[in-house]
């Protein structure tokens, strides 16, 4: 741990694409300086390509789904417990002492959705050791955690192959 370091509050929010990966391009670079870097995938059940890619990179990053897939409605008791087991899990990887960059990717996702309690997010941005970098993704983060955030940025569609009727493809999107 480096005292001198000081973790920041990092939010990739809005509508356009780049949010995860942002995220994950932060997580590489990270973990090219040695930073012990923890990936948390909220909501997704998909195992996307940054996993095998992460797995190479041997112990220096690691990268679990904490989901059961995309939410539509009223949220299933499943759903919501493993959102739950999530931030349980992200509870822990920030005690440890051994997590410098913590990555809870669609955490904002589960925020909306009513998988967990702005509370217990707030809580946990609170307990946080003051070196880790917590970087948080998904649309519609709350006003609360804007305000508490050291950097937001807000992708801003402005054209998505989806667009033209483009499937999604492997390596763009998944
Ligand atoms: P990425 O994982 O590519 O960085 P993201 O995290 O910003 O994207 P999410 O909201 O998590 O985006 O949605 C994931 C999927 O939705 C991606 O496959 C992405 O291509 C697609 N998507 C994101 N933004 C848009 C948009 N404005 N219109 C249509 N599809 C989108
Ligand atoms: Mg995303």
């Amino acid at each position: 741990m480096n005292a001198s370091r000081r973790g920041l509050l990092i939010v990739y929010t809005g509508s356009g694409k780049g949010k995860t990966t942002a995220a994950l391009g932060l997580a590489l670079r990270a973990a090219g300086h040695a930073l012990r870097v923890a990936v948390l995938q909220f909501v997704k059940a998909r195992r996307s390509g940054e996993h095998e890619a992460l797995a190479r990179l041997g112990d220096l990053v690691s990268i679990r789904t904490v989901g059961t897939g995309f939410v539509v409605g009223r949220p299933s008791p499943e759903a919501q417990a493993a959102a739950s087991e999530g931030l349980a899990l992200a509870r822990q990887l920030l005690a440890d002492g051994r997590t410098d960059m913590l990555v809870l990717d669609e955490l904002l996702s589960a925020l909306g959705a009513g998988l967990i309690a702005e509370a217990d997010v707030m809580a946990l941005i609170d307990a946080r050791p003051s070196h880790v970098h917590l970087v948080l993704t998904g649309r519609d983060a709350p006003a609360a955690i804007l305000q508490r955030a050291d950097l937001v940025t807000e992708m801003r569609c402005l054209k998505h192959p989806f667009d033209d009727g483009l499937a999604a493809q492997p390596g763009i999107e998944f």
